[in-house]
């Protein structure tokens, strides 16, 4: 992700923004991952040739009908089940009527007033701690339009080039109860809406694919005010960052153009990261305008109690639930929780390691201190990582037990990232040795003992604590070979004497 640019827009003091409430609102269009399209059997793979996964249904050519695809229907309700919505018995598809050149029909099959699922809610964490519930309006089921290029083709500068490929593609669209009161909480919503999503694996959420976009709607109301002010719709912003910025700058347009008397148009605006700043695109047109029907090609949809409940039992735990248990199960803090829980591969390949291991506790912590910082810096993801999960689980049983030190530790773990190694291949084979040699260590911790005596003598006094300064330096002599434990007890009777 490239840097984001400071908001152009008007800084506003704080007293001014304290004098308004920002209400805000996300849709939220989800593709999901299933082989073939919603109503045909075209492939929905990415990135094909324009124009060669299409049919006449996708196209819209006439008297082609729709099939609808049982897996889309499946992942919906899987969806709409993570979201905590209630699933309705009986859906309806409805034609969502507009003309635009990559919509060949001139209607998007969609759902408006009996969508699959409602009434939902997802519980975001809040800075000051706690957390929020936001409401989920609606979940329903509809189909992707086609894709206009307007650049990046030789006639592109006479021609707008249309693929279809796209057209057809199952989305849910999950919208928002304007439920959020800062970017921030925005933010926050996003991240846990694809948090949740991908742990269903109903989508792989690619923004940069367009599996995953966003939509927000921003208004400002005087503080204590119950209604609503006039809302503008912020389209087509690509990454989480810039909706945060997005939105941000919106709230501070719309407070300045009521300081100065105006009123807010209803309308779409585009954000422009690289200026920071949100511009009107179109004044909004009314939801009448698309002239809903239901769709008579297609039957009622039925999601029966017994199909729900099939579903339901596939629904993994989710990150929040998992979060609280891996906190309880393995002893470890609620921030390791978050980092080990960020994808659920992450997660599920931690509590394989934890465990395996004597200590889940330092299995949580070598993850992060010796695996996460090594896999960014090579550029992959945890799947890819040379060093698995049982190769940390034994690090950990190693460094546990005193037969290797956490410097030595380190080195194995460069060892096996510079040669694409799993751990224990990297230890049986560099088997690093420990001075256990009684004669050698106490050699060292008499020179250390000489180079010391303002410690010796705070040690023989009573300061006992200062033990760990000499094991420190007996460790650092031995460039981390000496074996802590038996350091300790040699130190202890020589500095008894
Ligand atoms: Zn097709």
């Amino acid at each position: 992700m490239s840097a984001s640019p400071k908001p152009a827009g008007p800084t506003l003091s704080s007293a001014l923004r304290e004098k308004y409430e920002p209400v805000i609102g996300l849709e939220v269009h989800v593709q999901l991952l299933t082989q073939t399209k919603i109503f045909c059997g075209c492939s929905t793979q990415f990135g094909a040739p324009p124009n060669t996964n299409v049919c006449p249904v996708c196209l819209g050519l006439p008297g082609a009908l729709p099939v609808l695809n049982k897996r889309a229907v499946e992942f919906a309700v899987l969806a709409s089940q993570a979201l905590n919505c209630q699933v309705r018995e009986t859906s309806i598809f409805a034609r969502k009527n507009y003309f635009y050149p990559d919509l060949p029909k001139g209607y998007q099959i969609s759902q408006f007033d009996k969508p699959l699922a409602e009434r939902g809610y997802i519980e975001i964490a809040q800075a000051a701690g706690g957390s929020k519930k936001i409401g989920i309006t609606r979940l329903h089921m509809e189909e992707d339009a086609g894709k206009s290029i307007h650049d990046g083709l030789a006639d592109s500068s006479v021609y707008t080039s249309i693929d279809l490929n796209r057209s057809g593609t199952p989305l849910v669209e999950i919208v928002s109860e304007p439920d959020m009161r800062s970017a921030d909480e925005a933010f926050e919503y996003l991240t846990l809406l694809k948090e949740i999503i991908l742990y269903t694996g109903v989508s792989d959420c690619n923004m940069e694919e367009g599996s995953l976009r966003c939509d927000a709607n921003v208004s400002v109301r005087p503080r204590g005010q119950e209604k609503f002010g006039t809302k503008a719709e912020i389209k087509n912003v690509n990454s989480f960052r810039f909706i945060r910025d997005a939105i941000e700058y919106e709230i501070d347009r719309q407070i300045e153009a009521l300081e100065a008397g105006e009123r807010i148009q209803q309308e779409t605006r585009l954000y422009n990261p690289q200026e920071g700043r949100t511009y009107s695109m179109r004044s909004k047109e009314q939801a009448h305008d698309y002239r809903y029907f239901p769709e008579p090609d297609l039957l009622p949809l039925v999601v029966d109690a017994r199909m729900q409940e099939t579903i339901r039992k596939t629904l993994p735990e989710l990150p929040e639930a998992r979060r609280k248990r891996m906190i309880a199960d393995y002893g470890i803090t609620e921030y390791d929780a978050r980092v080990l829980t960020v994808t659920k591969s992450l997660a599920d390949q931690f509590e394989e390691a934890a465990k395996a291991a004597k200590n889940p506790k330092r299995v949580a912590n070598l993850v992060q201190s010796e695996l996460m910082g090594r896999l960014k810096a090579k550029g992959v993801e945890i799947d890819q990582s040379p060093v698995s999960m049982k190769g940390v689980a034994m690090s950990a049983d190693l460094v546990e037990s005193g037969a290797i030190s956490s410097k030595i530790l380190k080195d194995l773990y460069d060892k096996a990232f510079a040669a694409g190694e799993d751990f224990p291949a990297v230890y049986e084979r560099e088997k690093p040795q420990q001075i256990t040699d009684v004669t050698a260590l106490e050699k060292i911790i008499d020179e250390i003992i000489a180079a010391n005596p303002k410690q010796v003598e705070q040690y023989r006094e009573g300061k006992t604590t200062i033990i760990g300064f000499f094991v420190g330096q007996v460790m650092k002599a031995s460039k981390g070979q000496a074996k802590p434990e038996l350091v300790n007890e040699l130190l202890r009777k020589r500095l008894g004497r």
